[in-house]
């Protein structure tokens, strides 16, 4: 029997020939194909600007820093997240405030993230991380609405959906990560997410100063540009203004980045035809549930069923040799965050999730039979 994982990359022989050509080529690090998969990437989102960094951790600690995140900063996520959308506010000393989710799309439940501000002094609160979870695309024109009415910045993580989009008020597409209501927005590149550098991550914004910043802060804080720098010495010269990183990304992982982008739309329509085969199959079972059903602008990077007999259908499936997973353990109820004074009990709807999720396997080279073997299985253990 194969093992079925709940994701996986998809990597082909063309893929390949673009590392292997980058590998012979002059330049491993900050060649050209970096600028070249920035350019594509920027272009396929909708955006002005894109930055390659060395992760999608990389991309969210940039944004804070970037946005001047201190000790005096307060900042509200989502408690359903992987625990990287918390803790960039945390590596700048900033405090993460959690709201619940909301209980039909499990993304971050505007009302109460407006409730929570509500709670505390005006000019408490500095930011909010909307996470667009599984894929499924945030209404971010309200959260911007929400934003604007107390002063507070967004960084969108995209992690779990290039491609993904909503609706707006005007009618207008609004992509995933295309900052229009946005200041800034991350994805990863780690082989599990759509598009596979090994390791990598991506900054997407339309602001020119920001994006400036970045560029600086992912080189240790070093700029080379003589309209910025305060004194000329020669060729041979660059300054370090401000306190940054090498969070660069390699150009052999943009070469396997680009590649692996150009066909990002087909992965994403077979992971929408994936999902919705998952809904037909399930939808007239009373114990399965899911996020939502199938929506237009869900990208798919999970396919998340729920139930009250999770535990015994996760190791059911695990001795069918399929490993489904779950996401997320509610970030709130880790121990440092614990520590950091959070408790469990604080988020019902979230750890309400989290004791029925399950992802199941969606990727686009999962085939028709294993999915079939997949829901066959899952039928199986509820008769
Ligand atoms: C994967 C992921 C990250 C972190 O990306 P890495 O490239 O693994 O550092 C952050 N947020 C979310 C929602 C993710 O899924």
């Amino acid at each position: 029997m194969k093992a079925i994982p709940y994701g996986k990359q998809h990597i082909t022989d063309e893929d390949i020939k673009a590392v292997v050509e980058t590998l012979q080529s002059e330049l491993l690090t900050q060649g050209p194909k970096i600028a070249e998969f920035e350019k594509a990437f920027a272009e396929y989102i909708g955006c002005k600007y894109a930055l390659a960094v060395s992760n999608g951790t990389a991309a969210l600690h940039l944004c804070s820093m970037a946005l001047d995140i201190d000790e005096n900063t307060n900042v509200i996520t989502s408690p359903i997240t992987f625990a990287a959308s918390a803790n960039c506010v945390r590596y700048c000393g900033g405090n993460v405030f959690f709201a619940d989710i909301d209980p039909i799309t499990f993304t971050l439940d505007i009302k109460k993230a407006e409730e929570l501000i509500l709670s505390k002094p005006k000019g408490f609160f500095h930011g909010i991380i909307p996470v667009d979870f599984a894929g499924y695309a945030v209404n971010l024109e309200a959260f911007k609405k929400l934003a604007d009415e107390h002063g507070l910045w967004i960084i969108e993580d995209a992690c779990h959906a290039p491609g993904g989009f909503f609706i707006d008020s005007n009618n207008h597409k609004q992509n995933c990560g295309n900052s229009h209501y946005a200041d800034l927005a991350i994805f990863s590149f780690h082989p599990v997410k759509h598009i596979a550098c090994g390791e990598g991550g991506m900054v997407t914004t339309n602001d020119e100063k920001l994006y400036k910043k970045l560029l600086m802060l992912r080189t240790h804080g070093i700029t080379k540009d003589p309209e910025l720098m305060y004194e000329k010495h020669g060729g041979w010269y660059y300054e370090m203004q401000i306190l940054g990183y090498n969070y660069r990304l390699t150009d052999f992982q943009a070469a396997l980045g680009l590649s692996q982008l150009k066909r990002a739309d087909e992965g994403l329509k077979r992971r929408r035809a994936i999902a919705s085969t998952y809904f037909e199959a399930f939808k007239n079972n009373p114990q399965i549930l899911g996020q939502s059903g199938v929506v237009d602008g869900h990208a798919y990077h999970l396919y998340i069923i729920n139930t009250a007999k999770r535990k015994e259908l996760y190791d059911y499936l695990r001795t069918k040799q399929i490993f489904c997973q779950v996401h997320y353990i509610p970030v709130h109820t880790f121990p440092y965050y614990q520590k950091l004074g959070c408790k469990k009990g604080d988020f019902p709807i979230a750890e309400k999730y989290y004791d029925e999720c399950l992802s199941l396997p969606v990727y686009p080279t999962l085939s028709k039979e294993d999915q079939q073997f997949v829901i066959e299985k899952v039928i199986e253990f509820f008769k």
